[in-house]
């Protein structure tokens, strides 16, 4: 166990395994060193496949009340619990402490949700049309699930994926982000102390990802991969995927328009602006990312933003006082910064509309006024707290522009009134549109993307589905 309360070995059929190379979890408020864990081998990371596989024998057929009395128990481990994982969550991630609290209580509620659904897995029964033979369908666990996660919401995208996959009757190896790795493996420790037998859950963290992966996805007993990342990774994991024809879920980056149409209330746009944004430090997916006002609203859009960003304290993300903490990484707060240096050689005024501490992975909010559509800040997913505005003239415009990306994971449309906001909704490429309000996110709902957003939804009746094969039986009854 780590100072922190989380175990830091890999976790490899119910047995914390101890590594001789360690990797070290960075704390990006101090640039300090929090804790090392474990550096998965490739062997180590067959080890797990093997592990998952023979766990996988008794799980898949151990009865689903039992299945979800384990997900239930995980879920009230972890809400009475909430505090150490806000803890571990905002150290090694930088995020505020409301953000860390925030998301520790969002990751529960999926053992809560995927507990209940444990025991409402269908099965279909009807007649062949020509009455030839009876058609029965059921509903049989995939196997092993390989899991990857990202290190912005280290314990919601781990407990989304784990969740499912175990009331499914799928047995896990996560392999989570290599900034925030305490988490994963507190939150496996949950399952542990909620009683998964050995080898349902198993944890790899490792310095050596490409390979540890690539062997993993060879291995035929794993039956199906499961990703939240960057839609770079995610493109080059399903080459890879496509060797093996391994089912895929795709949970990948996003670019969202939050497009204010004429009418709008522009003190309730922005106080879904700043939730919109301002979640995590604007190091969410599903962050807006670019700003598109109409241009009756524009002006006073800006300066109410920018006097609730002028508003934000930032510093270490432990310390409740704090309104933004710090970016994962100096590597994350530079991306940003460079970004930044692009629009201003675009010709944009960029200043901060707060200040940041000097040391530390630490970046000021902006407010960038003025900004035409199509340039960088438009174009990249900036995954921090900088909003660009864009003012468009039409209906048509707005919408054409919030469609004109590659991505499609959310969209926020505000609009005079809600009927007008579902007429619009409908006209955004987006596999989630926020109504007149700026957060959508709910273990209840179905999450996931258009385009290179991503393939298959998390969460809602449809997540279980993606640890799930749909089999057949024809039968003359
Ligand atoms: P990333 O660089 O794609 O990394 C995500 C995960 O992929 C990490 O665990 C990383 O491991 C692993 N990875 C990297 N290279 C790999 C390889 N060659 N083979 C196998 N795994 C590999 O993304 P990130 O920077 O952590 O996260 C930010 C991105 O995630 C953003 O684009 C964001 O939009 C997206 N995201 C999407 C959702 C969603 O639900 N749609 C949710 C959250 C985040 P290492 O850390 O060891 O490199």
């Amino acid at each position: 166990m780590s100072t922190l309360s989380a175990p830091t070995g890999l976790l490899i059929g119910g047995e914390w395994v101890q590594t001789e190379r360690r990797l070290a979890v960075m704390d990006p408020a101090t640039f300090t060193v929090l804790a090392e864990v474990g550096d998965a081998s490739v062997a180590e990371g067959l080890d797990a496949v093997s592990a998952a596989w023979d766990g996988f024998q008794s799980w898949s057929v151990t009865p689903a009340r039992v299945r979800a009395e384990v997900l239930r128990r995980a879920f009230e481990i972890m809400s009475s619990e909430l505090e150490t994982c806000a803890r571990i969550i905002s150290l090694e991630n930088g995020k505020a402490w409301r953000d860390a609290m925030g998301e520790a209580a969002y990751a529960a509620e999926f053992f809560r949700w995927f507990s209940e659904e444990a025991s409402r897995i269908e099965g279909g029964f009807r007649y062949a049309p020509g009455r030839d033979k009876t058609i029965i369908t059921d509903h049989r666990p995939m196997g092993v699930a390989f899991m990857i996660t990202p290190w912005n919401f280290p314990a919601a995208m781990a407990t989304r994926k784990l969740a499912p996959a175990l009331a499914a009757g799928c047995t896990a190896i996560l392999k989570p982000a290599s900034e925030t790795p305490l988490t994963a493996l507190w939150v496996a420790d949950v399952l542990q102390r909620a009683g998964a037998p050995a080898g349902v859950v198993n944890v790899i963290t490792t310095t050596r990802t490409g390979d540890v992966s690539s062997a993993i996805l060879a291995d035929r007993r794993v039956a199906t991969l499961s990703f939240t990342g960057s839609t770079f990774v995610g493109k080059m994991l399903l080459k890879q995927t496509a060797e093996r024809v391994l089912p895929s879920s795709m949970e990948l980056g996003g670019n969202a328009p939050f497009v204010v149409f004429e009418g709008a209330d522009v003190d309730a746009a922005i106080s879904g602006a700043m939730v919109a944004k301002m979640r995590n430090g604007g190091a969410a997916c599903t962050a807006a990312n670019r700003f598109y006002v109409h241009e009756s609203l524009a002006a006073q859009f800006a300066t109410k933003l920018e006097t609730a960003f002028a508003a934000l304290k930032v510093g270490p993300g432990i310390d409740q006082a704090n309104d933004l903490g710090a970016m994962v990484s100096g590597k994350e707060r530079d991306k940003i910064l460079e970004l930044l240096e692009t629009a201003a050689a675009e010709g944009l005024d960029i200043t901060p509309a707060s200040t940041a501490p000097a040391t530390g992975a630490f970046i000021a909010p902006y407010v960038v006024k003025d900004v035409l559509h199509g340039s960088a800040l438009t174009t990249n997913e900036i995954f921090g707290p900088v909003a660009p505005i864009v003012s468009f003239a039409t209906e048509d415009e707005g919408v054409a522009m919030a469609n004109d990306t590659e991505y499609g994971l959310i969209s926020y449309v505000y609009a005079k009134d809600p009927g007008s906001g579902v007429k619009l909704a409908r006209r955004m490429e987006s596999g989630m549109v926020a109504i007149n309000r700026g957060l959508a996110s709910d273990p209840a709902a179905p999450f996931g993307g258009m385009k290179e957003s991503g393939l298959g939804r998390e969460g809602g009746f449809a997540g279980i589905h993606e640890f799930l094969e749909t089999q057949y039986y024809a039968v003359d009854l």
